[in-house]
């Protein structure tokens, strides 16, 4: 029976579990968990930290600051800008200029090369644009490297290198009604002009670490799998045969990361506070040629396929098949706009059957009862990122690994010169490699990091001091041709590339028709602005409930939830439908009013 059957008697026979037993063993874990200082436990990697978030990757090179101007600047070059960028090229934009803080394009692409990383979305939907620029992937989930070679492509083929500031961040953004045009200044003294701006600044960019006691006095070896030390493991990892090395978190980085190390090294200590859901991954090569064989279109019918079922949409047929597509129904939990069938007690009764699987197969897998026993997640499907790997689980059956679980001290005590102290015990490592994640959503102009001063001066965040107002959240009135990209009053999903591509392909259509009709300035209306404001409250999704309910960690704020998502109630397929009919019906009318 499909773990997800809407029979909750037929559940109860077969996996024999109570759920009172079930909720009560997860509100303890949670308890365990729950700390009063929430994401404040985190250091910053700035200051005295800051060398954790410096560029190991590309040397950093002095250029001519710029004071000139441009068609379009686009902040960010991720997926997001990467895709925009395309977009604008086709909507007949010739002078794109795109800037980040990396030293290349790629995103967290760029960024995130430690050993093992790979995407957990399957490649035929995650990479976008494969059928545009003729790559094909070689692996089912693609290698990191595989995406990022892929990020580098997509530049190429439209031109997007042609004018590029890396190592560049944006300090402002004003914008001069004399001229419709946007001032831009960055961190490298430019001083330039720009019709359209678009920032795709990402949400999980900024590397953090745990506020650990003594963290600076530590004397070995350290650093973030988002700035992997390639000169201190070697390429292959060759350097760390005689290193003690301890990894620090077991989300879906430490999942993926700790495999390779533990090959590698002469003794590894995993240091967890919660362990992840992991369930079987089934990565394999794709046949040469299987992506060129399709017809025409087939990505998107893929990618449409993928979406739909993943936010509780009917299909006749699972193209993907696989551990995303399986648990749909237990998503609607997390992500606004998934539909189901089910019942929340139906929903609550599939939960408990798909982790108490994914905690029978810790048993299958690991020899020592005592190592499976800290290795299982007690907590609902969707309450932290599931994780997919054939490789983690078994690593735990090496002599040459100890798992360290910190969840009664935690986390990690503190740090001495030579160790890591966990409750009474120093565990002496060589080096101490973070996969302790992101902060979420320090980027860009929601944080308010990117100041941003519209019509008349007046800064974006006073604009919203009673929350964001946008049309579509793309744009907002009185910030003429600016348009941000992500889930604010948008859509949300797994597959968030996906997310990004339409968002892409709407700021093409709208910027194409400003350019047909003529009109300098592309502007949400009042009006047309506070009705959606309207439907997205209308529509908003209680996740609270849910979220309080869970394991702390970063989806739930460290314990503490949003009330509601701020994210288009309906979900995402609903949403991209209603993007099409404005454009085909007369929603334009509503952001290129000041003809001219
Ligand atoms: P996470 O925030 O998910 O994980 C951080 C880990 O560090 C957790 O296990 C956390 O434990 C642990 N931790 C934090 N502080 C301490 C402490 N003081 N002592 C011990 N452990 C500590 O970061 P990741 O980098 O793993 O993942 C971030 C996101 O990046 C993912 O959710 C996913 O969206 C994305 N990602 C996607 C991949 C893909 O294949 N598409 C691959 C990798 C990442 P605790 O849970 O108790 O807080």
């Amino acid at each position: 029976m499909d773990p997800t059957s809407p029979d909750p008697a037929a559940l109860r026979a077969k996996y024999r579990f109570d759920p009172a037993t079930l909720r009560a063993k997860y509100r303890e874990e949670r308890d365990r968990r729950l700390r009063p200082d929430g994401a404040a436990q985190y250091t910053r990697a700035a200051g005295e930290f800051g060398y954790y978030a410096t560029d190991p990757y590309t040397p950093r090179t002095e250029r001519p600051a710029r004071h000139d101007r441009v068609e379009a600047v686009v902040i960010g070059a991720g997926f997001g800008g990467l895709l925009t960028g395309a977009r604008l090229r086709e909507a007949g934009l010739d002078d794109i200029r795109l800037i980040d803080e990396a030293g290349d394009v790629g995103g967290t692409w760029y960024w995130n090369r430690y050993p093992g990383i790979h995407c957990d979305i399957e490649s035929s939907v995650y990479l976008p644009l494969l059928e545009e620029v003729g790559t094909e992937p070689t692996w089912r989930y693609s290698p990191g490297e595989e995406i990022r070679r892929h990020a580098m492509a997509v530049a190429r083929h439209y031109g997007l290198y042609d004018d590029t500031m890396f190592h560049t961040r944006v300090t402002e953004l004003r914008w001069h009604d004399a001229d419709d045009e946007w001032q831009v200044r960055t961190d490298r003294g430019d001083d330039f002009r720009a019709r359209y701006v678009v920032v795709s600044s990402g949400t999980l960019t900024q590397p953090k670490l745990p506020g650990i006691p003594g963290i600076e006095t530590f004397r070995g070896h350290t650093f973030h799998t988002s700035r992997w030390d390639h000169d201190y493991t070697g390429d292959k990892l060759e350097k760390l045969a005689d290193k003690k090395i301890g990894v620090v978190g077991t989300g879906a980085t430490g999942i993926q990361v700790v495999p390779h190390v533990a090959a590698a090294a002469e003794h590894l200590y995993v240091f967890q506070r919660t362990p992840s859901s992991v369930d079987e991954r089934d990565n394999r090569p794709l046949e040469p040629g299987w992506t060129k064989s399709l017809p025409p279109g087939w990505q998107q019918e893929r990618m449409d396929n993928f979406l739909t079922i993943v936010t509780g949409g009917q299909v006749s047929q699972d193209l993907v098949g696989d551990g995303w597509t399986a648990t749909a129904a237990l998503q609607r939990t997390f992500l606004s706009g998934s539909r189901t069938e089910l019942t929340d007690e139906e929903l609550e009764l599939a939960d408990f059957a798909t982790m108490n699987r994914i905690r029978a197969r810790v048993d299958a897998i690991v020899t020592d009862p005592a190592v499976a026993s800290l290795l299982k997640p007690w907590y609902r499907y969707m309450c932290k990122r599931p994780a997919f790997s054939d490789h983690y689980l078994p690593t735990f059956n090496r002599p040459d690994v100890t798992l360290v679980d910190t969840a009664d001290t935690g986390g990690i005590t503190a740090m001495t010169p030579h160790a890591v102290v966990v409750g009474d015990t120093e565990y002496e490592v060589d080096c101490v490699i973070f996969a302790t994640g992101f902060e979420v959503g320090v980027s860009g102009i929601v944080s308010g990091t990117l100041p941003v001063h519209g019509r008349d001066g007046v800064p974006l965040l006073q604009s919203w001091a009673h929350g964001p107002r946008t049309l579509h959240g793309f744009y907002s009135h009185g910030y003429p041709n600016l348009f941000h990209l992500g889930a604010l009053q948008n859509a949300n999903a797994v597959n968030f590339v996906h997310i990004l591509a339409e968002q892409a392909v709407h700021i093409g259509a709208v910027v194409a028709e400003a350019r047909k009709r003529g009109v300098r300035t592309i502007e949400p209306t009042a009006a047309a602005q506070d009705a959606w404001v309207a439907t997205i409250r209308a529509n908003a999704r209680d996740t609270f409930t849910f979220q309080s309910e869970c394991t702390p960690g970063y989806y739930n704020g460290e314990g503490k939830p949003r009330p509601i998502s701020n994210s288009y109630g309906p979900g995402p397929v609903a949403f991209h439908e209603l993007l099409r009919s404005w454009r085909t019906g007369d929603g334009f009318e509503e952001v290129l009013a000041d003809a001219s």
